[in-house]
């Protein structure tokens, strides 16, 4: 005949907390994990006393009164931090006794949350473009039908809110690329310098259109690292487009690439990639929520200026691939510096 196994030492084994509840209603056993979690030596007592979410108290009395098996959810706060836990309260055989394990879910309904909030901005940046074009459709329809100098101007519109339909599902379809390369190492040598060059070259227009000067400084010797080169492209036209966009008419951008010897927020040899700009720069607050999707500091100007909301959260998920860091200076009024330090070893 085996022996028993000992409620107390199952319980002590456990790697999650537990606890286990018996016919008198007192906890009998509770193991590290779960003293921590109540923050009280609960041995001995009345369960109401320690568990006091309605939700779990119904779960005990449940299982205590006809043996059910049941599962509830317990809120607390670890640290500072909100935390859910989701309790399983099951009869441990016939002998009466109530066994509760706890398992913290707070990164799941996090990662739930994430994603609503994330449809929910992906519709709405949709729906606005879309309700203008119905709007146009319906007045060329109606009362603009006879009107050739409205439809041009409607037309006009049209187009560019289509543009910006365009741009938002490129950025989308961009974001959900590179999220999804970001745990494999980019295997191979690149030459940032010309990389950065050729992202110069390719704005150029963009710039003259804007009536931005472009000014770099990059090494005239290659500069080899591990990288993809197209996400680095990406990063690049993103940055320098947005000092473009945002430093304004008039205005000079400053790019620059220059190896050092040893990058502190590293700690290693890397890469410093300056984009700088004259714009009227970043309220403080905003700084460290730029690289949230659909996160703006200026709404307003972001949508005059067909932006996406999304350009440097692409950047940040690139980097993080390449195990580089991103850093946002600004002064209001005094313009933004966007530096990038990519590791070189
Ligand atoms: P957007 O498509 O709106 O430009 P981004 O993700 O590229 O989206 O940038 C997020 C926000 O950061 C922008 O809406 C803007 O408010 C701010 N921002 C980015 N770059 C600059 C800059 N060079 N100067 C001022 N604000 C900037």
């Amino acid at each position: 005949m085996t022996t028993p196994l000992p409620v107390s030492e199952v319980i002590a084994a456990l790697p999650v907390p537990a606890l286990a509840i018996g016919a008198t209603e007192q906890i009998i056993t509770l193991n590290h994990a779960a003293q921590q979690l109540l923050g009280m030596p609960a041995q001995g007592r009345h369960f109401i006393t320690v568990l006091r979410q309605p939700s779990v108290v119904e779960a005990v009395e449940k299982c205590l009164a006809n043996g059910s098996q049941t599962t509830a959810e317990y809120l607390t706060r670890e640290n500072g931090i909100d935390t859910t836990y989701t309790v399983s309260v099951s009869p441990v055989g016939k002998t009466g006794i109530a066994l509760l394990s706890f398992q913290d879910i707070t990164a799941v309904t996090a990662a739930g949350q994430m994603r609503r909030d994330f449809i929910a901005n992906v519709s709405h940046e949709l729906r606005t473009p879309l309700t203008a074009l119905m709007g146009f459709i319906e007045t060329l329809r109606g009362a603009a039908r006879d009107d050739a100098k409205a439809r041009g101007r409607f037309l006009e519109i049209m187009s560019k809110e289509t543009e910006r339909m365009n741009r938002l599902v490129g950025d989308l379809l961009s974001l959900s690329r590179v999220e999804a390369e970001e745990r494999v190492r980019p295997d191979a040598e690149v030459d940032v310098s010309s990389i950065v060059a050729m992202t110069l070259r390719t704005l150029t227009p963009l710039a003259m259109d804007a009536d931005v000067t472009l000014i770099s400084d990059l090494p005239s010797d290659p500069v080899m690292m591990r990288a993809d080169r197209d996400q680095l492209v990406q990063v690049c036209t993103n940055l320098i487009e947005n000092a473009i966009k945002y430093g304004g008419k008039g205005k000079r951008v400053y790019v620059s690439l220059s190896v050092e010897e040893h990058v502190q927020a590293l700690r290693a040899r890397g890469l410093v990639l300056s984009v700088r700009d004259e714009g009227p720069g970043i309220a403080p607050q905003h700084l460290p929520r730029l690289t949230e999707r659909f996160y703006r500091a200026d709404e307003h100007r972001s949508r005059e200026l067909g932006g996406t909301g999304l350009g440097l959260a692409i950047v940040k998920h690139i980097l993080n691939r390449h195990r580089a860091r991103i850093k946002i200076t600004s002064e209001p009024g005094q313009g933004s510096e966007f530096k990038v330090l990519l590791p070189l070893e």
